[in-house]
């Protein structure tokens, strides 16, 4: 069930852009997740990204932001959405703030977001975007999310948007009974994207959802 958060219309005229996108990029493949496609409407991408690169928001693409960081491509956020398998009560974990797009859409689906971001351009550009926006169920912080945000903890879902060596220890801590953890493991330049779930008996059952791309994990329980 999605939330029915009142939400400011920032589109400035780029809905139908924003519908192609959902048409061709996430019902054309895999996505079929109702509360991840409505949230994929109803966020206007074009602005999470940096003026001069606006033109692609809609585009089946990475885009860089500031700090040298990038956006995901569209179908990746959808793809790791649906994989958390989110109810509309969740409080979901995010590592890796970025640009606060995969943020946004989550606070869409679920009930409460904390994100992380070590860079703290990208943590006040996300927090800025979410108060034109009103999206006011997201917590922002900046620092090294490799080892969680125990104060808040347990998540029903956590998801990390950076490449790292290993799945870190502290985050399936951090992770309640029937909770899911989607994060990407690999070298610096490939990685698998994963999904870990935590049994009520604290068992870790893992599956590969295939060969991504992403920019490396930083921090204690990352690349140094
Ligand atoms: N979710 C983002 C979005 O929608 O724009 C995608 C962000 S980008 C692919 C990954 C982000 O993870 C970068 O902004 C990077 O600075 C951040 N990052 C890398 N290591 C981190 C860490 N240990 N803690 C917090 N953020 C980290």
């Amino acid at each position: 069930m999605t939330q029915n958060y009142s939400t400011k219309d920032c589109f400035d005229g780029r809905q139908a852009e924003c519908e192609w996108m959902v048409q061709t990029q996430l019902k054309s493949r895999d996505i079929t997740n109702e509360a991840v496609i409505n949230s994929m409407l109803t966020v206007p991408r074009h602005r999470y990204v940096k003026q001069d690169k606006q033109a692609f928001a809609y585009y089946d693409s990475a885009l860089e932001i500031e700090a040298g960081q990038t956006i995901s491509q569209p179908y990746i956020v959808a793809l790791m959405a649906q994989a958390l398998d989110l109810k509309a009560s969740d409080k979901v974990l995010e590592i890796g703030t970025g640009s606060g797009y995969s943020a946004a859409i989550l606070s869409r689906i679920a009930l409460r977001i904390y994100t992380i971001e070590r860079h703290s351009i990208l943590a006040q550009l996300a927090k800025e975007r979410f108060n034109i926006q009103g999206y006011d169920n997201i917590e922002v912080r900046v620092g090294d999310g490799t080892l969680g945000w125990s104060e808040k903890a347990p998540y029903d879902a956590i998801l990390v948007t950076a490449g790292g060596p290993e799945i870190p220890d502290s985050l399936i801590r951090q992770l309640a009974p029937e909770g899911r953890l989607v994060i990407p493991v690999g070298n610096k330049e490939d990685q698998h994207l994963l999904r870990i779930k935590k049994t009520l008996n604290q068992e870790l059952l893992e599956e590969d959802l295939g060969s991504v791309r992403f920019v490396p994990l930083i921090g204690t329980k990352g690349w140094s």
